[in-house]
């Protein structure tokens, strides 16, 4: 059979995968009889595995059920979700906010809601998958620059511009980008996006799934960061990484959040996201903003790695943040991961098609949920390596 023999082409190839499923407490994973310290994880702050997020989650089961039980639209909002956005736009510093039942499917319902035949939409080269998804699905066209080449992407908007001078083409056009790319830990140059948008004419969406919890001063992201809150038109973001929980936004003007309710396919024809998910998401905003420590500790920890591990002569990518890209080339990467497995620290090694070829890595996720042997034991390893 076709599959099979597919499947077959993946392993001689190195890239096949395969589910683990694991046994969590804490940032402790329980695997095949082992325990390992989890580096893995996207929960930054280490809010989803807090009891106050959990007890806000069981709270809101018990009050309001399990499930939503309809469509945003019909009966599936219930006050939990409006609490949520009014939270959500506060926190973040935008008018309004609409909650989807995840990130990529907010990235999908902006995006195709947006753009479609006849407009533009382009895209940093790093840019995560479900912005590609979105952008492939919208109809529009196309269009890619080199990772944070600013230079590239305003001479491929001027290439647009003068294109619609002379057809009646491109009605919108939209350019995307991740703020802090998870596979690099690096950021977008979002003033220069700004600059360069706003002097072609063209919208930004920026996806904060990453830096949401992370950067600027009160955690709401490299929008609050670059102090740009307000400023650009497409705010997206997640619940699922530093906030712990489920789901995904918009943020932006009330005019966008309408026109989103009205529009967005993958936020209408779905089933809410479940009380238990929004209430558990409003209580790790409430910690993000009432703990600024576990901030101050994160970038601490990831100053910490980083000069450990330069110092034990690996190479990093250049990066910042709780996202720390050790580069180990071909099947290197795997071979390190197990190495680093044996002694007890989880850490997946990235692969193509996740990252381009040569590029392999061991990508560490810091957390201010770890503690401080955790951080510890973690560069004891390498050292070991
Ligand atoms: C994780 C991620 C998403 C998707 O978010 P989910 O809530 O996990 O669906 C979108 N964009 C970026 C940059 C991400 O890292």
């Amino acid at each position: 059979m076709r599959l099979t023999a597919e499947l077959r082409a993946l392993r001689s190839k190195g890239l096949h995968r395969r589910l683990r499923t694991l046994s969590r407490n804490g940032f402790r994973i329980r695997a095949g009889g082992r325990t390992f310290i989890d580096f893995s994880s996207n929960d930054y702050l280490g809010l989803g595995r807090r009891s106050e997020t959990a007890r806000a989650a069981a709270n809101a089961a018990l009050r309001f059920g399990s499930g939503s039980g309809a469509s945003r639209l019909l009966s599936g909002t219930l006050t939990v979700h409006s609490l949520l956005e009014s939270k959500l736009a506060a926190f973040k510093g935008e008018e309004a906010c609409l909650v989807f039942g995840s990130g990529y499917l907010a990235n999908l319902g902006a995006v195709t809601a947006l753009v479609g035949d006849g407009d533009a939409v382009v895209l940093d080269r790093l840019c995560h998958a479900s912005l590609v998804d979105a952008a492939r699905l919208s109809g529009a066209k196309l269009l890619v620059y080199p990772h944070r080449d600013m230079a590239a992407l305003d001479k491929i908007l001027h290439r647009v511009e003068a294109t619609r001078r002379v057809a009646p083409t491109y009605r919108r056009i939209l350019v995307a980008t991740d703020a802090y790319f998870s596979m690099d830990g690096d950021v977008a140059p979002l003033e220069k996006l700004v600059s360069v948008c706003r002097r072609r004419g063209a919208w930004l969406l920026v996806d904060e799934a990453h830096s949401t919890g992370v950067f600027g001063e009160t955690g709401a992201g490299l929008t609050e960061h670059c102090a740009l809150q307000g400023k650009i038109e497409v705010v997206m973001g997640t619940l699922s990484k530093a906030i712990g929980s489920v789901g995904g936004y918009i943020a932006g003007k009330k005019p966008l959040i309408e026109f989103l309710v009205n529009r967005a396919r993958p936020f209408i024809f779905t089933t809410a996201l479940p009380p238990s998910a929004a209430a558990a998401a409003i209580r790790a905003i409430e910690l993000i903003e009432k703990e600024p420590g576990l901030r101050r500790t994160l970038w601490k920890r990831s100053t910490r790695v980083r000069r450990a591990l330069k110092k034990a002569g690996f190479r990093l990518a250049p990066s910042t943040g709780p996202i720390v890209p050790v580069m180990f080339p071909g099947k290197k990467a795997l071979k390190a991961s197990e190495k680093l497995r044996e002694r007890g620290i989880y850490a997946p090694a990235i692969r193509p098609p996740t990252v381009k070829e040569g590029t392999e890595r061991i990508r560490l996720s810091l957390s201010a949920g770890h503690s401080e042997a955790d951080i510890e034991a973690l560069i004891a390893a390498f050292n070991k390596l």
